[in-house]
Formats: structure tokens, sequence, C-alpha cells
């Protein structure tokens, strides 16, 4: 398929290619290659409120947010000052500070679940310590994992299914080897009686049931209430922790996350992007007494060059304080509705096979008119429309992430204006890919 391109990306094309000479496929991380879509990725110059700027000078609405960490925007005030009066007393010291206090405190008086938290780097980070100290716990080994959801690079959860209902995993990277893999099982979403079966016949070997509550990394999969609540009960039926993999639901859908929105307590959860207000941090999060298992107190060890640096804890200070404003949430999330059901009646009233499922301030552009929650619902022939909405989406200035199996996310920077915009636009490129 050919794109016509109708804004400048020469200076993207020649960094990009430039960057070919120093980073594998020209990048840090692979979905930034914009393999999915067309043409070269975008190298952002600047961002601020809910817009960014490429080195050519094309100005977007980012529904991007960085991957989800941004629920304020680029360059918000109250945390470009906290960064700056942090920074000018020094960078990292390698000892305990007063913020990484005054963060953790914050998010122990207003999560219920947390009693302890400790931060590290990165939510891959988090959810590798996670695995760690549910092993530690309960001294078993297996893991039980799903479908569909993501938990970041972390060797025993780069894991897919094998054939056959209950599967042993196999590794879905090379260099992750086999042995590891094999300690994974990996399930389909919202199965439960596979899920007993399976706790039944492993017999006192699994450590852990670690899920995304709301899957948002292959799609936005949407679970039912009651599917959380039996993975609680089942969980405990046969003595295994449940972890909740927060990194993109944490201080996103609510600020007590999923956990809160749908009320049911995991043992622990793993949270990453909005915690860190930008900036590289992760955290884990259980009661005392499961916390109490990590170094120095416990025999399971982790630590940290950089585990709660300073300047990364100012701004995930200044940005969880803003998302504690009253109605933060409630108002983030009807705005994030009221775009979401005007994509859907645009689609509908066409007939085309688009729906936009959403929940807080998380939204994807879903094909077909069915409701998916589970990734084998997801027609990969589909993000054909994709690629062509994604296409006239940049050249009308909206940025949504390079992949259609990428979510969406609307920060409190967008104005109601930024998103009836987006609207008109997205509205547009719907006609252009339908029409095709
Ligand atoms: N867990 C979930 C649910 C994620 O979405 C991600 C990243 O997207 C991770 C873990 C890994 O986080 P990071 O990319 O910060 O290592």
């Amino acid at each position: 398929m050919k794109f016509e391109q109708r804004i400048p990306r020469e200076t993207s094309a020649r960094l990009f290619e430039e960057a070919q000479e120093y980073f594998p496929g020209g990048v840090n991380s692979p979905v930034r290659a914009f393999r999915s879509v067309s043409g070269p990725p975008l190298f952002i110059r600047e961002g601020h409120g809910s817009h960014m700027t490429d080195v050519d000078g094309n100005r977007f609405l980012d529904f991007c947010c960085s991957w989800g960490p941004l629920i304020h925007g680029h360059d918000n005030a109250h945390i470009r000052e906290r960064v700056i009066e942090t920074v000018r007393r020094g960078t990292s010291f390698g000892t305990p500070t007063e913020m990484g206090n005054r963060l953790g405190k914050l998010i122990l008086e207003n999560h219920r679940y947390v009693e302890r938290i400790r931060f590290v780097s990165s939510g891959t980070e988090a959810v590798m310590s996670a695995l760690r100290l549910a092993r530690g716990v309960t001294g078993k080994t297996r893991i039980i994992k799903f479908e569909g959801c993501y938990h970041g690079h972390v060797d025993q959860l780069l894991v897919k299914a094998g054939s056959g209902l209950v599967t042993f995993g196999t590794s879905s990277s090379a260099g992750v080897p086999e042995s590891v893999a094999r300690d994974t099982l990996v399930l389909p979403l919202g199965n439960r009686e596979l899920l007993e079966q399976t706790l039944t016949e492993q017999a006192g070997q699994v450590a852990c049931i670690i899920v995304e509550p709301v899957p948002a990394n292959n799609g936005l999969l949407i679970q039912d209430k009651s599917w959380l609540e039996d993975l609680r009960a089942v969980a405990h039926k046969y003595g295994v922790l449940l972890i909740f993999d927060e990194v993109i639901s944490g201080f996103r859908v609510g600020f007590e996350g999923a956990a809160g929105y749908y009320d049911v307590q995991p043992d622990i959860i793993t949270f990453g992007k909005v915690i860190g207000g930008g900036f590289p941090v992760g955290a884990y999060g259980a009661s005392k007494e499961i916390m109490d298992h990590i170094a120095p107190v416990g025999p399971v060890y982790q630590a940290g060059t950089l585990s709660a640096n300073p300047v990364a804890m100012a701004a995930g200070l200044a940005a969880l304080e803003q998302c504690l404003e009253p109605d933060f949430y409630t108002r983030l999330e009807a705005r994030t509705h009221e775009m979401a059901t005007a994509l859907e009646d645009y689609a509908r009233e066409r007939g085309y096979p688009l729906h936009v499922p959403h929940i807080g301030s998380i939204f994807w552009l879903a094909f077909g008119t069915e409701r998916i929650e589970r990734a084998d619902q997801i027609d990969p022939a589909n993000m054909e429309y994709f690629k062509v909405i994604h296409h006239e989406l940049l050249q009308t200035g909206v940025y949504l992430g390079p992949s259609g199996y990428e979510v969406g996310f609307v920060s409190s920077a967008h104005t109601p204006e930024d998103l009836e915009e987006a609207v008109t636009k997205i509205c547009a490129a719907m006609d252009v890919a339908f029409a095709r």
C-alpha cells in the first residue's frame, strides 16, 4: 500500500537513518521503529500540555503520552518546578532521601492494599522483583500468566502458550532458555475452570498468578469484575499469591488502580508509568507481612543503584499529588467516555467495523463490532485499517502509538476542545480507511 506524505518528515527520516548506525533497528525500544505502520518514526523535539512537536516542526495532539506515564500531559508545571527544585540540590546520593519518604507516604495513605512499597526503576524491574518475592514467600517455583497480558521483558514472562489447552510456556524471545519458560504456565483469560484444573494438576508447585487486571498491551481487553474475583478466590483456595500488574492501570484508572476500581484485593501489586511522573520509576507493594520478606528484613534479595532516585521521586510526588485533587479521575474518565462514544456513534451510523473500548482514561480503536476480551479474538488482518488511520492522523496532526495493538491515553491536559478536534480527525481517518 502506498501512502501519500503530506507533512514534512525529512529531518525525522534523516535522524532515523543516522540512528541505524548507533542502535539496533535505530531504536532503543522496538515498537518505536514504526514497523507496524508507515514511514520513519517521528523524532520529537518537545511537548507541552496535550501536544508535541517533531523535529520537522509538525505539531501533534498526543494520545500516546509516552506510553502512559504522562497523565498530566507534557511539561506539567507542577512536575517541572518540583524536578528543577530537586535537581538543583544534586541528582543522586545512593542514600535514603526525604523525597522518597514523601512519595511512599502519599501512596500508602491513599491506597488501601499497599502497606509497604519498594521503589525500582522500571515496570519490568517491578514485575521481576514481584515474581521473586512471590517465589520467596511461597517456596514454590511455577508461575501462571495469561495470553494477551504483557509484563515487560522479564525472562520468565517472555513466554507464550505452547500447543494444547493447559500449556507449559515456550519462550517468545530468543535468549530465554526453555528451562526458564517451562516454569511458566500460560492460560487463556476468563476461564476459571481451566485455572482450577491447572492448579489441581500442579499440586503445590505454583507460586503465583500474575495478571494485568486491565490488559492493555494487546488491545484493551476489558475483563469482567467476576473474573478478577474468581482469580482472588482461586488463589486463596490453592494457596498461591495473586499479583496484579498495574504498571498501566495503577494511578491511571483511579488512584488505587484496578484493585480499587474493581474492589478486588491482590497480594502483590506492581507499578510503573504514572508513578514516576515521566521519570524512570517502578514499584511493587503489598502487605507488611509479605514485604517483610524483602532484604534487608527478609531473605529475598532485591536492590538498585538508582532506586528511589530523588529527582524521579520528586516527579512522581508532583504527579500523584495532582491525581488526588477532587474529581480528578471522574473528570478524566468522563472526557474519555465522551470521546469514545462519539467515535463509536460515528462508526455505527456508517456501518464501519470499529468500536472503542475504554476504561478510566485508556481507550482502544478496536476493529469489528463485537466486544473483545481475549487476544485470540483480534483479527490481525484488521491492522491494515489501523495503518491507514495512523497515517491519516499523522497528516492531520494527531499522534497515536504506532501499532494497532496499542491503547491510547487521555491526559488531564487534553481539553474538551482537543478531544472534539480528535473526534473530527479520527472520523475523517476512518472515512479514508473504510472507503478503501
Ligand atoms: N507491565 C505492564 C502491564 C506494562 O504495560 C509494561 C510496559 O508497558 C511493563 C510491565 C514493563 O514496564 P517497563 O516498560 O517500564 O519496563
